[in-house]
């Protein structure tokens, strides 16, 4: 028997190795073997079965580690196609799979000690006192662990293994699950009577689950925040379960809430499908990412929620795909395998045969396009379930309150008024600023100089908690000059420039001194469990106005918030990517969802010095379709995506001119390389968007194409070929997500 083994360094390379006979019985595809590479031993993926090895003397597997396969042929095959569309070695594919804590099994089952009660058949035998206090709390409990009985019974081990002896109880070890949601008490819920539309959307999506053979097998449920989506998620899944197959659920990491979770625990927690729902995501323990990751592989759980890698789990059969919030930036990878975690899903279920369901309010200008030529269905939720309106968004021009006020105020006077009302009826507030620190730059008046990052070409961040100046991409800290550092300069009027977070919480403390106010962004969130505690403070109404980045942005559900104020929509409008529109419509339309959730209607203030631009103003209006019409027309004058596909080859080193010549010959090479694909476009190189980060410089080239899997094979295998020097690097990114 030989096998074909992937192992765990990337060497862009399979090896074969033969099974000694006493381990064959143990070897499948997807087991891991530790095997012998060189003078070392290294643990490898069994990828195959083979006849007849690559070389005729072949080296053994040394031994089969951990009794199930952890791959399955399935998800290896996924990899592997991973591999070759996204440009990276099967091996980096393959190891984002699986979970660190499942492919290293570091952390194994934990197993802790059991105390348990036995039927006395002969009566109590004589004990003594301290015997007997502790045999009264094990007939209570009935079963205890051994460390919370002695801990309890304020005795040692020994006592408990008198009464072992004496056969009243057994002490045995078990495994102890790590549940990381033990403290939450879930109540069951049931399913709701659907309105209209949502009956119509779950209609299809079942009519194709139960023959996927037939007809399109991807669905864009386009809908409002609020107008029901996850309930049509939850009677999908209750119907691929009666199908006795399972479902994944993808949520971005930042809306995988307790909440969210729940719900989903909630409807699954009993009856006949009564299932476990496992969560995936990367906030969890190894321990308990272990454990999760098994309960879904032994088919404990047949429902899996998690972020991005939750699209490897091993689900089988799997049903259906979720991807909520399809339009989230946080499904790409930013790093080698840099896959887009909707479309592996995509392709996942099309090769298992399971549906998909994108979901969202503001698709991706790819995902919309799909669906208007017919690759996806679309299905629309138009209104919120409970027939409220959507919010009222007030569009504030900051030029003119620029004007009045002289210099650029925080809050415009409506807002501050309109925060004013909500505040005296006890009602909640949510403001919304993405960018996190007091100041974006220092700056000196005199001479110009802006206090910059050594190792990065942006401006560093005043915080003023810490007195220190930030780099917000590489982390470099120094601290704050009290005068101009310029030699010939020396100015003490050195000045901060542009507000972050922390300047707004300053000036709400002063305009409402009664509110209370919290801060989330990165830096305010200390602890693993600061993130919950805080939005749970929120909910029971210990805050009251709320103020964060994008972190606040998603999916959160708080009735009682009526108003919403974006301090400045025009951050993310002036970042120089194609996608900057987009991605400021859909940041609006996500946070005015925020408003009105309740009994009460909501209103949103949106504050811009550019208040005419077509993605605030159809944000205005809630209106996709006119904001979709618009944009795909830009893209298309342009041959940007979704009307082309984009890689982008980004080379990377430390010293610029060289840098910069390796980016002019891969042009070169591709241009005489890549020939045979009609309509290739290629672009640059040019300094990326951040000439240098972390002291490394950028040249970026971006091809575009009709037939993305064609050019991702040209240009692996011209990869190979080319020869660039040591200390220049190329980053290849297929479907680039940010720029
Ligand atoms: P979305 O996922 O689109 O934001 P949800 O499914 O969370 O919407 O629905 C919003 C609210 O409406 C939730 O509180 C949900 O329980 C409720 N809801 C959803 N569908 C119905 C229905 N058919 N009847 C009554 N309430 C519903
Ligand atoms: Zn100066
Ligand atoms: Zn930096």
């Amino acid at each position: 028997m030989i096998v074909r083994v992937t192992l765990e360094i990337a060497v862009g390379k399979e090896f074969d190795y033969q099974v000694p006979l006493d381990l064959r019985r143990l070897v499948t595809v997807g087991s891991r073997v530790k095997v012998p590479f060189g003078p070392r031993q290294l643990m490898g993926v069994v990828t195959a079965l083979v006849e007849t090895g690559k070389v005729t003397k072949l080296r053994d597997v040394v031994s089969v580690v951990g009794k199930q396969s952890l791959v399955t042929p399935n998800i290896l095959s996924l990899a592997r196609w991973m591999a070759e569309y996204y440009c990276c070695p099967v091996e980096t594919a393959l190891k984002s799979v699986l979970p660190d804590s499942v492919r290293k099994e570091r952390e194994g089952w934990k197993e802790r000690l059991f105390v348990r009660a036995l039927s006395l058949d002969g009566g109590l035998p004589p004990l003594t006192k301290r015997q007997a206090t502790v045999w009264a709390i094990v007939e209570r409990h009935r079963e205890i662990p051994l460390q919370s009985l002695i801990r309890e019974a304020k005795t040692s081990p020994e006592t408990v293994r008198r009464l072992e002896d004496k056969g009243l109880v057994a002490i045995t070890p078990q495994v102890l699950e790590r549940d990381p949601f033990a403290n939450e008490t879930i109540v069951p819920t049931t399913k709701l009577a659907l309105n209209e539309g949502q009956e119509k959307a779950l209609d299809e999506i079942i009519g194709v689950c139960d023959r996927p053979e037939e007809g399109q097998q991807v669905f864009l449920l386009h809908g409002v925040t609020g107008s029901g989506k996850t309930e049509v998620y939850l009677q999908a899944i209750e119907h691929v379960l009666e199908q006795g197959k399972g479902a994944i659920v993808l949520v971005p990491e930042i809306s995988l809430t307790p909440q969210t979770v729940e719900r989903f625990k909630a409807r699954f927690s009993q009856g006949p499908l009564r299932t476990l729902v496992a969560v995936l995501h990367s906030h969890l323990s190894a321990g308990e990412k272990h454990d999760e990751w098994h309960k879904i592989r032994q088919g404990r759980a047949r429902i899996v929620i998690g972020a991005r890698s939750a699209v490897f789990a091993p689900v089988d059969p799997l049903g259906l795909i979720i991807v909520d919030e399809e339009h989230e930036y946080s499904y790409k990878q930013e790093e080698a395998p840099r896959y887009h975690a909707r479309d592996v899903g995509i392709v996942r279920a099309q090769r298992e045969g399971a549906v998909v369901v994108l979901g969202t309010a503001t698709p991706s200008m790819e995902t919309y396009y799909n669906a208007q030529r017919g690759k996806y269905r679309l299905l629309e939720l138009a209104s919120r379930v409970d027939t409220k309106t959507l919010p009222l968004v007030r569009v504030v021009d900051l030029r003119l309150e620029a004007r009045k006020e002289k210099g650029i105020p925080i809050f415009s006077l409506k807002l501050k008024e309109g925060i004013t009302q909500r505040l005296e009826r006890g009602e909640q507030v949510m403001l919304f600023l993405n960018r996190r620190g007091y100041a974006a730059s220092l700056q000196c008046p005199l001479c110009g100089f802006v206090a910059g990052c050594p190792h990065c070409s942006v401006s560093l961040a005043y915080h003023r908690h810490d007195a220190q100046l930030r780099c917000h991409v590489c982390g470099h800290v120094e601290g704050v000059p009290r005068v101009c550092p310029q030699p010939e300069c020396r100015s003490p009027q050195i000045r901060y420039a542009g507000i972050g977070t922390e300047r707004v919480e300053e000036t709400l403390g002063k305009l409402f001194p009664k509110a209370r106010v919290r801060r989330m962004d990165s830096d305010a969130l200390r602890r693993k469990d600061d993130y919950r505690l805080i939005l749970n403070e929120f909910r029971l109404g210990k805050i009251d106005i709320l103020l964060g980045t994008q972190m606040i942005a998603k999916g959160l559900h708080f009735p009682n918030v009526t108003l919403v104020g974006i301090v400045y929509a025009d951050l993310s409008l002036h970042i120089p990517d194609f996608r900057a529109g987009e991605r400021t419509f859909q940041l609006l339309t996500q946070v005015a969802g925020r408003a009105g959730r309740g009994d009460v209607e909501g209103e949103v203030f949106v504050q811009s010095f550019t208040p005419f631009h077509p993605a605030i103003q159809h944000a205005r209006r809630h209106d996709y379709q006119g904001f979709y019409e618009q944009e795909v027309e830009f893209r298309r004058e342009l041959s940007y995506p979704p009307l082309m596909r984009m890689c982008a080859l980004t080379l990377r080193g430390r010293h610029e001119d060289r840098t910069r010549m390796a980016a002019e010959y891969l042009k070169g090479r591709i241009e005489e390389g890549i020939t045979d694909l009609r309509e290739l476009i290629i672009a640059g190189p040019a300094e990326a968007t951040l000439l240098r980060a972390e002291s490394f410089y950028r040249f970026q080239i971006v091809l575009r194409t009709h037939s993305m899997a064609a050019l991702g094979q040209r240009l692996a295998a011209l990869m190979v070929k080319v020869d660039l020097p040591d200390d220049v690097q190329v980053i290849v990114d297929i479907d680039p997500a940010t720029f």
